[in-house]
């Protein structure tokens, strides 16, 4: 989520500001290296372990439900070294809820779940001791991810729990839920496949969710009324969403299903990536942070008050060992408990860079094949210095960790401040220099010129890997109502050959792509940009939109298994692009025409020509020496060619992707 946008000339702010927590350490706090912190259960006993370092006293008290009733067990935690506090209860106390609490300086903090919960009752109010292995579905420990080689060869497709679901023609029996990503055989009202078998049949590899741990603004209580968060809110870090469940009152059931949900994807061939939001929660005052320890976890302003990087009204500080033991620790756990394939950061910027390669380097020790990505940028300044910050200019720097190439998104459809500006697919001059940016994946090629790239001025990706195209995501319109707000007087039609020019730039662009759910078929959320509470009428998948634009449907699936079939356009590694991939100068501002030469990466094409025409109108193109094959053309890519013996001249339509190889 970036609600504000990316500021990303910030960095002389700081030196006006006090940077309070320039080390990993805060003078006289203990810390404690364990990984043992929260609820270990087993069926004799269990052991409860919290760190909080200035607590004069903490009791734990056991409950019968997720909220309500009095508390069967209350006893003081025994004190232990390194700010650590620690109780056994004795005897199977399995699914029993809890709480902690804290009195600091004489006074009583609020009851509140450990930060480390993996289980927790109703609204997250209550922690839950689970025996994780009885929320394994059968079959769960067979759970086979798909194959995935290269960190380039991942297409995302990002999408909401509840949006995917959630309208009446999704054909999905669990609106809403983590089951309903679980379903197979769903259809639209048209008998056209929905929900899972549609991204099966689009071809992405990975399913993308938007945050779908537990937070705050959805009230669990009250599911039959309609409710709508994104859920860039944390609660709890370490717990599934509970309104994403079918009984958010049972903590075992939201494990269980999201177990679920990422078998059946799974099993379908799809990999599936969480999105995170470490760098705030949802409120500073009464989150479980600061029922431990008070501020700790957080950055300060000199003037005491909290830092807001994020526009949200705290933001977390993850140079602090306790923060960045916690986010890697929970990333772990995911990847290891619900066996998930990839991390999206949010506001990563707002995290430093030796946290977040930290993270990279727990994660690809559990699974090498991990992928880790998030927003290059903060929302605002922070006390972190920009140097420490895992910011897009640093990303050469992240190991193994991609950023968002706002730089080509910004191109292809026009600057994110201004939501009337037009971009390369609209005809715009001065934009041909971003989407080169984008085509070479932000690294290094000596054929870009970086002064002209509109925000960054030099390669920000050490390798492809680095960089996720895209063109648009949650935030702001979808592209198909940005396209339509920012050139009023196009025709439906014009609008529908923008859409696909973007994406086709996308999907034929080196390094990793990304697409916005929906997108496949010209999404719109009416023109509202921040839909974060929206209700469902604005977020929602409309399902027979798939059925009114088929033809725009089959365009990019026929676009996203060009790309698995090719992998000239995934090549792995900068110094494979630079030498393989070559632009034609062009005098046209608004036509970039470019070779991809010599079986790049394996591929069994030999030279693949690309002609991007961002003209409205119709230009003539030259070709290279030889007969080529017209693969792709403005309606349709065929990898087994629309046309043959294509030589000499070519007419490349207005606004289209021209794709040929020899
Ligand atoms: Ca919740």
């Amino acid at each position: 989520m970036s609600i504000f946008k990316p500021v990303l000339l910030l960095s002389c702010l700081n030196l006006f500001l006090l940077p309070l927590y320039k080390t990993a350490q805060v003078a006289d706090v203990p810390v404690y290296s364990g990984n043992d912190l929260g609820v270990n259960y087993t069926p004799a006993k269990t052991t409860f372990k919290v760190w909080a370092p200035g607590a004069d006293e903490v009791r734990l008290r056991l409950y019968d439900a997720g909220e309500g009733g009095n508390a069967t067990f209350n006893e003081a935690l025994n004190r232990n070294e390194s700010g650590v506090w620690v109780i056994g209860v004795t005897g199977d106390i399995k699914n029993r809820y809890y709480t902690f609490q804290v009195k600091q300086n004489g006074k009583w903090l609020l009851e509140a779940p450990d930060i480390y919960a993996k289980a927790a009752g109703v609204n997250g109010h209550r922690g839950m001791v689970v025996d994780l292995k009885s929320t394994d579905p059968a079959g769960w420990k067979n759970d086979k991810k798909p194959a995935f080689k290269n960190f380039t060869d991942a297409v995302i497709y990002e999408t909401h729990v509840r949006d995917i679901s959630i309208s009446q023609n999704s054909g999905i029996v669990h609106k809403g839920k983590f089951l309903g990503l679980a379903e197979t055989g769903t259809k639209n009202t048209a008998g056209q496949a929905t929900g899972l078998d549609h991204l099966k049949k689009l071809g992405v590899t990975h399913v993308h969710l938007l945050p779908s741990f537990d937070y705050n603004t959805v009230d669990e209580t009250k599911l039959s009324e309609k409710q709508y968060n994104w859920g860039y809110d944390p609660l709890n870090y370490n717990v599934p969403e509970g309104s994403y469940s079918t009984n958010p009152y049972n903590g075992n059931v939201r494990i269980k299903e999201f177990k679920q949900m990422v078998q059946a994807l799974h099993a379908n061939g799809l990999r599936v990536v969480l999105d995170v939001v470490y760098n705030h929660t949802s409120d500073a005052e009464h989150s479980n942070f600061n029922q431990f320890a008070p501020g700790y976890f957080y950055r300060m302003n000199a003037d005491g008050t909290y830092a807001n990087g994020t526009g949200c009204g705290n933001e977390t500080a993850s140079e602090k060992q306790m923060m960045h033991n916690f986010m890697v620790q929970s990333v772990a756990y995911w990847a290891k408990e619900y066996h998930l394939d990839g991390f999206r950061f949010d506001l990563m910027g707002i995290h430093d860079i030796e946290t977040m390669n930290a993270i990279s380097s727990a994660l690809h020790q559990i699974d090498p094949t991990i992928i880790i990505y998030g927003e290059g940028w903060t929302a605002g300044n922070s006390p972190l210095p920009e140097e420490q910050r895992a910011v897009k200019k640093n990303t050469a720097r992240l190991n193994q960790i991609a950023a968002f190439d706002d730089d080509m998104r910004d191109g292809l459809k026009g600057g994110w401040n201004d939501v009337k500006a037009k971009g390369f697919v609209s005809g715009a001059p001065g934009n041909a220099e971003s989407v080169k940016f984008g085509i070479v994946a932000a690294t290094q090629h000596p054929q870009v010129n970086y002064q002209l790239v509109n925000y960054s001025k030099n390669a920000w990706a050490a390798q492809p890997c680095q960089c996720i195209n895209y063109v648009s995501c949650h935030d702001d319109n979808t592209l198909f109502d940005r396209l339509k707000i920012s050139n009023p007087n196009a025709t439906e039609d014009e609008l529908i050959r923008m859409d696909k020019l973007s994406n086709a730039v996308v999907l034929t662009s080196q390094g990793v792509a990304f697409l916005h759910s929906g997108a496949e078929f010209l999404r719109t959320k009416q023109g509202v940009a921040n839909s974060y509470k929206s209700p469902d009428e604005i977020n929602q998948i409309d399902w027979d939109r798939k059925t009114k634009y088929h033809a725009v449907f089959n365009y990019y699936k026929q676009l996203v298994w060009l790309r698995r079939n090719h992998p000239a356009f995934r090549m792995p590694a900068t110094d494979m692009i630079a030498s393989h991939l070559t632009f034609t100068d062009q005098v046209d501002p608004c036509l970039i025409v470019y070779q991809i030469k010599g079986n790049a990466n394996g591929d069994k094409w030999k030279n693949i020509l690309i002609v991007i025409n961002g003209n409205p109108a119709s230009r003539k193109v030259k070709l290279p020496q030889g007969s080529f094959t017209l693969v792709g053309d403005e309606n349709s890519v065929n990898e087994k060619g629309i046309r043959t013996g294509v030589e000499g001249e070519l007419n490349i339509a207005g606004t289209a992707l021209y794709i040929l190889h020899n």
